[in-house]
């Protein structure tokens, strides 16, 4: 495989970066079954309320565990789902799956928004709107229970850019919330604050695992939040897992929290226990 991807190229690479070309195709290949066979699952952490102190939404987290090759972490999935384009599949897989949810919590009356993930890379496609707004009607899904979490790790285009901006505008006159996700460590997070419609802002985690460490991370974070504050956008800290790390939080004015403290990512039954 490495010969038909890199010519005469083979004697050149050194065995890990072989190994990981190989890894790379060998993930691309079951990855394509796996779609083909729905064998993703879905896994759903709760969004917690720190005023109203009550679970008001969850997000969702794509799982994989492959029959040949095992578990394959999201951290290394969807990077090669992006490069590959399978990424869009996924997506589309995620959101079904979502919008089915949110529609059986809203019959049980438990009202959970659920939280999507999708890169910045998918809104490259010039339907994605359609696409999210055709999964809302197929499951009969109502807009305002569905959010949308972005991040950009890359950096766009400007025509790339402005089909983004165009897209989820069209989305966010629907009824869909948008989150900002890894709020901080983005490629232009104050710049997807001006030209996007962000409604939360999400910290990101690496803030909150610092945060009793020094001072210094005490005053970046409460920065943020007083920044969301001063935006009239909710402010949702991630990766929350000591009560001393919620109190701060607290005490800072922050709105939603996300963690292991609350609860890891379960599945759907669990997060029905955990509600009530
Ligand atoms: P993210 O959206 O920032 O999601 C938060 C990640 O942090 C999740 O990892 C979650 O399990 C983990 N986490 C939550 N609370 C804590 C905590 O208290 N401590 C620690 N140490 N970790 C915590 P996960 O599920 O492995 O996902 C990693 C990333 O992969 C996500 O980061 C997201 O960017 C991406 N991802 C996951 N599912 C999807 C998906 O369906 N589509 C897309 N496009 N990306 C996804
Ligand atoms: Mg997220
Ligand atoms: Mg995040
Ligand atoms: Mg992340």
């Amino acid at each position: 495989t490495v010969r038909e991807a890199g010519g005469n190229s083979i004697t050149s690479l050194s065995s890990a970066s072989h190994k990981a070309l190989h890894r790379k195709s060998l993930i691309e290949k079951r990855l394509l079954l796996a779609l083909d066979q729905e064998n993703l699952e879905v896994l759903y952490q709760p969004q917690y309320d720190l005023s109203r102190e009550k679970i008001i939404g969850v997000e969702a987290l794509v799982r994989w565990e492959d029959e040949e090759i095992g578990v394959v972490s999201p951290d290394e999935l969807i990077p090669i789902a992006e490069e590959t384009g399978l990424i869009n599949d996924i997506g589309s897989f995620v959101i079904e799956k979502a919008c089915n949810q949110a529609v059986e919590w809203s019959k049980k009356g438990l009202g959970l928004k659920v939280s999507i993930n999708l890169s910045v890379r998918e809104f490259r496609d010039k339907n994605m709107a359609k696409t999210i707004m055709n999964s809302l009607t197929n499951t009969g899904c109502p807009a305002h229970l569905i959010q949308i979490e972005i991040t950009e790790k890359f950096a766009l285009e400007a025509e790339a850019e402005s089909n983004i901006i165009k897209q989820m505008k069209i989305l966010a006159n629907e009824g869909i919330t948008f989150v900002l996700d890894d709020f901080g460590t983005g490629y232009a997070s104050f710049r997807y604050m001006q030209l996007l419609p962000i409604e939360i802002l999400k910290i990101d985690q690496t803030f909150i695992h610092s945060l009793m460490m020094s001072d210094k991370n005490q005053k970046l974070v409460n920065g943020i939040v007083q920044f969301g504050k001063s935006m009239n956008i909710t402010v949702l800290a991630e990766g929350v897992e000591t009560e001393e790390q919620l109190q701060q939080l607290k005490q800072f004015g922050c709105n939603y929290i996300q963690g292991f403290l609350i609860s890891k990512p379960v599945n759907e039954k669990e997060i029905e226990r955990l509600v009530k």
